[in-house]
């Protein structure tokens, strides 16, 4: 019986690995490492969150994007986009680095069973039993596909997560639905390899965000907006260096600031060849889609304010770049009346979860957006695994102290501890788990 099985292998999901293996526990993680990065978001992306807010989190603090970038002559500073490849560069090695294997298998069955969980992988292995399991399975099964769009074949319309590779849209008419930072870039990047691009948009305007102020400012700058990892000002810095405190907001409010806060914009460096490149119909909503006679999809838009104004477009494929909402139901990997028995933040479907992270079943953990209606918008973004990663660990260990076999393991001493010279082994006791460099 394991300690803890880590279901994702994204920023989140790694991060928890690395803390629970340092606190002793016997730590199992499954899922393709960075795979969201890797599969479904478009070649040539850069991030949107600053390099000092897209650190992996270990106990130590020294694995590092920083650490990464050292000595690969790589640059990853305040002010500068960061490439894709160099983020996901950075979580496979993050990942190589943990002192347990990330096991790339896709869990099918999460089942309650007495004192804790057998967890299934779709490659036919018996099950893991487990105490208790954290999902943290991204943003991916959470995405928000318009109703307008749904009996569409795939080949006339998709969802932005779906493209790795846009340059099978050259020559191609595109629009994009949407006005954050996913149909802004997704929209530059299909210009730039020779589609054409409409962006269709309810907002009456796009929002960009201004480029980040320098780190060293004055005190007087510094107190009246000071800076965080999720952009400059009180609001930010609250809902980046606080999650706690969100969490103690009525759910109504927690709910609107999840939603809401650091919405829809794109990043400062994007506006240039954005604008050179991409029309834009704003102030309008998705309707109706279907087929059109001659190929490709007929789209009826209507203004957003509902003055009756329609328009009619013709073009060769819809992307919706229409985010991700949590909802518990698309967990099907959960045993149905394990997932229906979960309680859930008033007004959304996503679970509600304890100071730990923990549900309301008892040993299931979630992490990343599924924690955002709980901790905030610091759960939509790389920068709130920290938080997560440590909290959560905590959050097992109580649980694990309410069972007396969980707690003889880990005063055993299975695990990792640190080495003088900050090399990392694992001790006798863990059979199966490789040491990794
Ligand atoms: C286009 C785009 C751009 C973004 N840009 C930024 C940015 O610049 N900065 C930022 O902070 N955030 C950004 N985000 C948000 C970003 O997705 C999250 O911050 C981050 O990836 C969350 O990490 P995660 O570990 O929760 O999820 P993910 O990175 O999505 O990882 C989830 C992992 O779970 C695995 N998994 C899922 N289901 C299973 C299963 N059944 N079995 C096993 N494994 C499973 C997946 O394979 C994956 O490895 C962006 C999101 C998108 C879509």
């Amino acid at each position: 019986m394991h300690d803890l099985v880590v279901v994702g292998a994204g920023p989140y999901g790694l991060s928890i690995a690395a803390h629970a293996a340092a606190a002793g526990l016997d730590v199992r993680i499954l899922g393709r490492p960075m795979a969201s990065w890797r599969d479904h978001m478009p070649a040539g992306m850069f991030l949107k969150s600053e390099p000092g807010a897209s650190n992996l989190s270990d106990p130590a603090g020294e694995d590092t994007l920083t650490a990464y970038c050292a000595g690969r002559g790589l640059a990853a500073e305040h002010g500068g986009a960061l490439p894709i490849d160099t983020f996901t560069g950075y979580g496979l090695w993050f990942a190589g680095r943990l002192p347990v294997e990330v096991e790339e298998r896709e869990v099918i069955g999460v089942v309650p069973e007495r004192d804790g969980f057998s967890v299934t992988a779709g490659d036919g292995r018996p099950p893991l039993r487990t105490r208790t399991v954290a999902m943290a399975v991204g943003v991916l099964p959470f995405a928000c596909r318009p109703g307008a769009l749904r009996g569409l074949p795939t080949a006339l319309a998709s969802h932005s997560s779906d493209h790795r590779d846009l340059s099978r849209f050259h020559g191609t008419d595109v629009a994009v639905v949407g006005a954050g930072q996913a149909a802004l870039e997704t929209a530059a990047l299909l210009a730039e390899a020779g589609a054409r691009p409409t962006v269709v948009a309810r907002a009456g305007a796009l929002r960009w965000n201004a480029p980040p102020r320098p780190l060293g400012r004055r005190s007087l700058a510094a107190l009246t907006a000071p800076h965080s990892a999720l952009g400059t000002g009180w609001p930010s810095w609250v809902w980046s260096e606080l999650p706690w405190a969100v969490r103690h907001l009525p759910a109504a409010m927690r709910v609107h600031i999840a939603q809401t806060a650091l919405g829809p914009a794109g990043a400062w460096w994007l506006r240039e060849r954005f604008e050179a490149a991409v029309p834009v119909l704003l102030g309008h909503r998705l309707l109706r889609a279907a087929p059109a006679p001659g190929g490709g999809v007929r789209i009826e838009v209507a203004t957003a304010e509902g003055d009756g104004g329609l328009d009619v477009l013709e073009t060769g494929h819809v992307i919706a770049a229409t985010g991700f909402v949590p909802d518990l139901r698309r967990l099907t990997m959960l045993d149905p009346a394990l997932r229906e028995g979960i309680a859930t933040v008033r007004g959304t479907r996503a679970p509600a979860l304890g100071a730990g992270f923990e549900s309301s079943s008892p040993g299931l953990f979630f992490a990343g957006l599924p924690a955002a209606p709980t901790f905030g918008p610091a759960m939509r973004f790389v920068h709130g695994a920290t938080f997560t990663a440590e909290r959560l660990v905590r959050g097992v260990r109580r649980r694990l102290r309410s069972t007396p076999c969980a707690v003889a393991g880990a005063r055993a001493g299975r695990g990792m501890v640190p080495r003088p010279g900050g090399v990392r082994r694992t001790l006798p006791g863990r059979p199966g788990q490789p040491v990794r460099r």
